[in-house]
């Protein structure tokens, strides 16, 4: 079967990956993974990623500010990451991860935290016109809320509710089924509810993996095809094209 897919989410600069890092990239390669969307998450991540992106043509870099760094902001600099974000637009394909996570974060004070800094992190994508990839877990309302003037937006990982994946389909957004379409009936529904031109495919390595106790590598992206075809009524051929030409689109690639 000859298709390419498109790993719109992971985190190949992370340690996990120092041993094999380009063992990792090459399996992606085999299994026609053709590039990778690689996400920083604060101000050491963010250069990591711009030198991957930087070593691996196939690695594309977005910069984010992190929900979880948003909370304890008072442990980071966040204007040192925001400067650092908007000083380095040009070499990256869009902002993110940013957003905000009501799941790991209950004290009001930590989530108005994680609000104030994502209004910013909008601000710097609206002004620049650059795709923006969103982390909501259990915030998705709100995120779809603070969102609204842009014009392109992904939804990585979406794990909430189909109400709110209706209204984030409707204002045009992006949603990002992760590898745990593989094993999760809520992922299935929700994979089942978008239309496959709103859809992108990722694996959030090392995160979420699809095989049992194993570290994901965007080269299991391959797992997602069947059980995306099998709900949609197609063949994995189709699945594949249409996220792949979605990730390009949204991206610039
Ligand atoms: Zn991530």
């Amino acid at each position: 079967m000859t298709y390419h897919i498109i790993d719109s989410h992971c985190h190949l600069d992370f340690p996990k990956f120092n041993r094999d890092r380009e063992e990792i990239i090459q399996r992606a390669l085999n299994a026609n993974v053709e590039c990778m969307i690689n996400s920083g998450i604060d101000y050491r991540t963010n250069i990591s990623t711009l030198r991957l992106a930087d070593e691996f043509e196939n690695i594309y870099p977005t910069l984010g500010l992190s929900p979880m760094v948003a909370a304890r902001k008072d442990r980071y600099d966040i204007d040192a990451i925001l400067s650092q974000i908007e000083e380095n637009m040009d070499h990256a394909v869009g902002i993110g991860e940013a957003g905000l996570d009501y799941h790991h974060y209950t004290d009001s004070h930590l989530r108005q935290n994680q609000i104030d800094v994502f209004h910013r992190v909008v601000e710097i994508a609206e002004t620049a016109d650059i795709p923006l990839v969103v982390h909501a877990r259990k915030g998705e309302e709100d995120v779809l809320n603070i969102v609204e003037g842009l014009r392109c937006v992904v939804f990585h990982c979406y794990s909430g509710s189909l109400e709110t994946l209706d209204k984030i389909i409707s204002a045009g957004h992006y949603i990002s089924i992760p590898s745990l379409v593989c094993y999760s009936n809520h992922h299935r529904e929700i994979a089942w509810n978008t239309p496959l031109d709103r859809m992108v495919l990722e694996t959030d390595s090392p995160y979420l993996s699809p095989r049992k106790n194993k570290r994901n590598e965007p080269s299991h992206l391959v797992d997602s095809l069947p059980v995306i075809s099998q709900l949609h009524d197609t063949d994995e051929k189709r699945v594949a094209h249409k996220t792949a030409k979605n990730a390009k689109q949204i991206f610039g690639i």
